[in-house]
């Protein structure tokens, strides 16, 4: 037996999803009835979001998603870190002002996140407006002595004086010296391992009145405050990507299971994979990275919504164009799909037939399984390779279409790439008008103005496809 599990949890659901924290599935644990508890690390805001970032983002909406789908009521937080280390050095490399520069790319972020279909946040809460909660919880810390004063320098955790320190990741805390992640360096720590709850402000940085003079956080101690503030001390699911389970998520336990005495501060803990290049994890350090929004100059939302799903969110993935090659074929195929199935459907009558069935438990026993989307994009592949041969055959009721139009949209609102985006699609006039020359010149015969008006499209990145119901046209 791992740590100290004491929870007074219920199970919920038939959902099993693994715990990076004992290692193991388990059902989806509750404090409230009926109620979900979720935080996730929140971006830190000095630049751009990237597809690894974005991987871990995504993956969590689809978790959200799913279990709001299974009927579960969760409640769904995420921080942003507005006050750090880096925001500080990219400001004033830039030369504007921490705060205006955390402001601008907490909008970009919200902005990315959109265009992504990341839509499952209940809230975002930024570090800055938790000034007073941080204090308090630093406060107790000092007053319990899980904290030191280092004088010049700032207020710091010794993690000797936290029996369980390293539970989460697996270390003691005499492993904790090889942590290489933001580790807080000062001469003067007790331990190598002690991290910063409050860090004195030097000349010029930005800084908060505290009982030990003008400040900032810490890097860890946003979370436990936001957390303790809306959820309490103790809650059901917190997730991020791996690299924060050391020193990161290791400090938020040290912190609010000091601070409350009670344990554990989260019932499951659920970590992303990296989405790597050429085997390197994707980081802004590294410089091997795609920002979302140069993706999406090239790219839809739904195809990375699509090669995101095509593998398991704990297991890292090798971004390469012949990837998204792959699985822009995949899209077209699904795309071209739905198409035939909702021409097929238009005559159905009101009440559509459920013969698709079994491709619906087979979907939601994979999700079930620690959401096993490589395994549910197989039935619903499935079900566009039957209703193909269904059609192909001409042996696809209206009702069976309609049927299946149905099922692919309540997956939809879970995976968010089939429908969105398409449905709600703007296409702009001048489009509009080389689509109708288009169609023009065809009913005349004239072929060569017709090819000559679908290469215009293709110039300008829209396609078209010509249906019994006229021509469809969408972006490339
Ligand atoms: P940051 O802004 O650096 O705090 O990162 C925001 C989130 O993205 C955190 O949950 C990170 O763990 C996660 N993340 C960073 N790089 C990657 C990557 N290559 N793959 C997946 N998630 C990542």
């Amino acid at each position: 037996m791992k740590g100290n599990v004491r929870y007074s949890g219920r199970t919920m659901a038939d959902i099993t999803l693994f715990n990076s924290y004992t290692r193991k599935k388990e059902n989806v644990h509750s404090l409230k009835k009926g109620k979900l508890s979720l935080f996730v690390c929140g971006p830190t805001v000095y630049n751009y979001v990237h597809l690894g970032n974005a991987r871990t983002y995504a993956s969590f909406d689809m978790i959200v998603k799913y279990l709001r789908f299974s009927g579960l009521d969760v409640f769904y937080l995420q921080n942003i870190t507005d006050i750090d280390d880096k925001i500080i050095a990219q400001a004033n490399e830039t030369g504007v002002s921490a705060q205006d520069l955390a402001l601008e790319f907490e909008q970009k972020y919200y902005q990315d996140m959109q265009e992504l279909g990341v839509d499952s946040v209940n809230e975002y809460a930024r570090a800055t407006d938790f000034i007073p909660e941080i204090i308090a919880q630093v406060n107790i810390l000092l007053e319990k002595g899980y904290a030191y004063d280092i004088s010049g320098d700032g207020i710091y955790y010794d993690i000797s004086r936290f029996e369980d320190y390293g539970k989460l990741a697996g270390r003691t805390a005499e492993q904790a010296d090889d942590g290489v992640s933001r580790i807080d360096e000062a001469v003067e720590k007790r331990n190598r391992g002690d991290f910063a709850l409050w860090k004195r402000s030097k000349e010029g940085e930005p800084s908060w009145e505290s009982p030990w003079g003008e400040g900032r956080p810490g890097w860890h101690i946003e979370d436990t405050a936001i957390t303790e503030k809306y959820f309490g001390p103790q809650y059901d699911i917190h997730g991020g990507a791996r690299d924060l389970i050391f020193p990161h998520h290791e400090a938020e336990i040290a912190q609010m299971e000091a601070i409350s005495g009670k344990k554990p501060l989260v019932r499951t803990w659920m970590h992303t994979g990296f989405l790597t290049v050429q085997g390197e994890k994707m980081s802004k350090s590294k410089g091997n990275f795609i920002t979302a929004r140069e993706f999406l100059k090239d790219h839809s939302p739904r195809l990375f919504r699509l090669l995101m799903l095509k593998h398991h969110y704990r297991l890292p993935f090798d971004y390469t164009e012949s990837a998204l090659e792959q699985t822009e074929a995949e899209l077209r195929y699904l795309d071209a799909f739905t198409d035939r199935l909702r021409v097929r459907a238009e005559s159905a009558n009101p009440l559509p037939g459920n013969s698709s069935n079994r491709i619906m438990e087979d979907w939601k026993s994979a999700m079930n399984d620690d959401f096993n989307t490589p395994k549910a994009l197989a039935s619903l592949f499935e079900l566009a390779n039957e209703g193909n041969r269904l059609l192909d055959e001409n042996k696809l009721s209206p009702e069976h279409a309609m049927g299946m139009l149905s099922i692919l949209k309540a997956i939809d609102s879970v995976f968010s790439f089939l429908f969105q985006w398409r449905e709600n699609l703007v296409v702009p006039h001048e489009i509009q008008e080389v689509v109708a020359r288009r169609e023009q010149a065809r009913q005349e015969k004239n072929w060569a103005e017709a090819d000559k008006a679908r290469q215009e499209l293709e110039t300008l990145g829209w396609e078209t496809q010509d249906t019994p119901n006229g021509p469809q046209v969408r972006k490339k």
